[in-house]
């Protein structure tokens, strides 16, 4: 599928790497779910093609931070699968979430009374989730305010499917405050009793066992990168972006290149110019150590990086191989989304989220 095929990068998203992450968690993580992580469009790759290939796979939960997101997903999104929105609701979305049936998470007492109120004036049951914050600080009912309400009729009015809370250091198994927190919403779920229970994003995923609960909530793992405790080949790639050579120029000694004039020819030089730049998530601190690939040649960046293109030196490659029109990659086999990562002091879900609207997005 070709959303937008007159530009000059591609991003490929390989649907079979991605329901085959999808089964291996699902075997993981057995007998707890796998739910789906596809907010702020499936980390950049397309939520719509995500979620349609993740629920022939089996999944059947998917969690959007906004209720805009889950808007998108409305028309693919099977009857017998939910949404929950993590972000919560403000309270002119409420009648919109209601009548659509979305799962908002309640995250605080507020949005609680709220969503009771229009619950008892609709003369219905709401679907919920409940998010505590078990000490990251960041959204969820403080522990007290959950303990309290566990002791109030919460399900009156309000159909609790789900409570969850979210790990601050899940990608570091050492960590000793991911036991600190599962402890405390254990004792907060204990007052919840018959009420799936979820702790585990990706990273979680791969600690023990007693992090799994029911339900997981997976996103960065099934897009590919593996965390820190998954085996090798445990989980496949899923996304490779290739961007075209736009032209390409023989250089001579002390001529400059690229804004600036960062750098100059300190010998002859073959550049291509190649039609991707910081305005398609490819940040200009990757001009510093980062190269391009084209089959097993590193084709190194030279001078800074443009809003619409880079400069790759070619210099080494035979004569021909490379010819404007061609594709070099700068994510894939060669060059990993977790390199890139590194050589620009960020992390991948940063540079997934970050790739733009520009690359003409192709599922395989
Ligand atoms: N749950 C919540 C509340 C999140 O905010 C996120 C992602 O940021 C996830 C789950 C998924 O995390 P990951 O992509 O590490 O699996």
């Amino acid at each position: 599928r070709s959303i937008c095929p007159a530009t000059a990068s591609r991003l490929i998203v390989d649907l079979d790497a991605l329901s085959g992450n999808y089964a291996s968690l699902s075997r993981k993580l057995a007998p707890a779910a796998c739910g789906a992580v596809v907010k702020a469009n499936a980390y950049g790759l397309g939520a719509v093609p995500v979620v349609e290939a993740l629920q022939a796979a089996g999944c059947r939960l998917f969690f959007t931070a906004h209720l805009a997101e889950a808007l998108d997903l409305m028309s693919v999104v099977d009857p017998t699968c939910e949404i929950v929105i993590l972000n919560g609701l403000d309270p002119d979305c409420e009648p919109v979430c209601a009548e659509h049936g979305f799962v908002p998470a309640l995250n605080s007492m507020a949005q609680i009374e709220r969503w009771r109120a229009l619950a008892i004036a609709q003369g219905r049951r709401l679907p919920a989730a409940l998010q505590v914050d078990s000490g990251m600080s960041r959204l969820g009912l403080t522990l007290d305010d959950a303990q309290a309400l566990s002791a109030t009729a919460i399900g009156d009015n309000i159909d609790l499917r789900l409570i969850l809370t979210h790990l601050a250091c899940a990608d570091d198994p050492c960590r000793e405050e991911n036991r600190m927190q599962r402890a405390r919403f254990e004792e907060i779920n204990r007052l919840f009793p018959g009420i799936p229970a979820s702790i585990a994003n990706s990273g979680a995923a791969f600690l023990t066992p007693d992090f799994h609960l029911d339900i997981a909530r997976c996103g960065i793992a099934l897009y590919g990168v593996a965390p820190t405790l998954a085996q090798p080949g445990e989980l496949r790639s899923v996304v490779r972006l290739d961007a075209r050579v736009i032209q390409i120029r023989d250089i001579e000694v002390g001529t400059g290149i690229g804004y600036g004039f960062d750098h100059v020819a300190r010998c002859p030089m073959r550049i291509a110019t190649v039609g991707i730049g910081y305005a398609d998530g490819i940040s200009r601190r990757f001009a510093q150590s980062g190269a391009a690939w084209y089959q097993k040649h590193r084709l190194p960046l030279v001078g800074r990086i443009s809003m619409d293109s880079l400069a790759i030196d070619i210099s080494g490659l035979p004569d021909g191989l490379l010819r404007e029109g061609g594709f070099v990659e700068l994510i894939g086999p060669n060059q990993p989304l977790e390199a890139m990562a590194d050589a620009v002091g960020t992390i991948p879900y940063e540079i997934l989220t970050g790739l733009g609207r520009r690359h003409e997005r192709l599922y395989v």
